[in-house]
């Protein structure tokens, strides 16, 4: 039987408006490194994965090629390809590039503490419905607000989770859900799950990632980043 096969999608062509700097946040360093390098040296380590396209904007195609996948030689990035203008436009590159692959593990490159147990719990969660998301159960209350700002619902928090990466999908599966929905309205679209979510009846498990897989948006971000860094592994 045919080995299967993982490729992991790591996205990396976000403007990051939300960080106030000139340097894309995924491309900051904590620890004298780049953002990206972290998790790219998480998928590259990892007996789970095969290969990585690592997704970006047209102005930072040469500086991953040289500055972070041949320095630190990040030998399973089979391919550099340019994103798009949305996260969905991106995700749907690097699907395009994706070569007789079976299942996708989709991550932002601006996250950089994903682990090795992280990703093996996401590939036994992913083989009950070819669909899996990261994600830890809310500490906080959740509120729903109406369009006037005020307080419309409560969920039970005992039900609410906030979504991480990687999110992990039977390739088949989400090219097949991003094709039907690129013809329709995506502005809502925030994460990959939804598209699922909309385009298909499958189920979709969450496994718990880590309170420590924060995604690096804001500058504060970053120092936390620097501290998570002293005991992340
Ligand atoms: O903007 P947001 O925080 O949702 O970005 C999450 C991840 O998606 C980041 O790693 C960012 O680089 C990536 N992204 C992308 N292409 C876009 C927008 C975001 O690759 N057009």
């Amino acid at each position: 039987m045919k080995k299967e096969k993982n490729t992991a999608i790591v996205l990396a062509a976000g403007q990051g408006k939300r960080m106030h700097s000139k340097i894309q946040k995924q491309f900051l360093e904590i620890g004298g490194k780049p953002v990206l390098y972290y998790s790219l040296r998480c998928f590259q380590d990892s007996p789970l994965i095969d290969d990585i396209i690592l997704v970006t904007g047209e102005d930072a195609l040469a500086y991953c090629r040289s500055e972070i996948v041949d320095r630190y030689g990040f030998t399973k990035v089979s391919r550099i390809v340019q994103g798009g203008k949305e996260r969905y436009d991106s995700v749907y590159a690097g699907l395009l590039a994706c070569e007789d692959t079976d299942y996708v593990l989709i991550h932002d490159g601006a996250r950089p503490f994903i682990t090795e147990e992280i990703l093996r719990r996401g590939m036994e969660g992913v083989k009950e419905t070819g669909a899996c998301v990261i994600g830890m159960p809310s500490k906080d209350t959740v509120k729903l607000s109406d369009a006037a700002g005020f307080v419309s619902e409560t969920p039970d928090r005992k039900t609410v989770w906030t979504i991480q990466t990687p999110q992990i999908f039977s390739y088949n599966l989400i090219k097949s859900v991003h094709d039907s929905i690129r013809r329709k309205d995506m502005s809502q679209i925030t994460d990959d799950a939804m598209v699922v979510e909309q385009e298909s009846g499958t189920r979709i498990r969450l496994v718990e990632g880590s309170y420590m897989n924060l995604k690096i948006t804001t500058p504060e971000d970053l120092d936390v980043a620097e501290i998570f860094l002293q005991i992340y592994k």
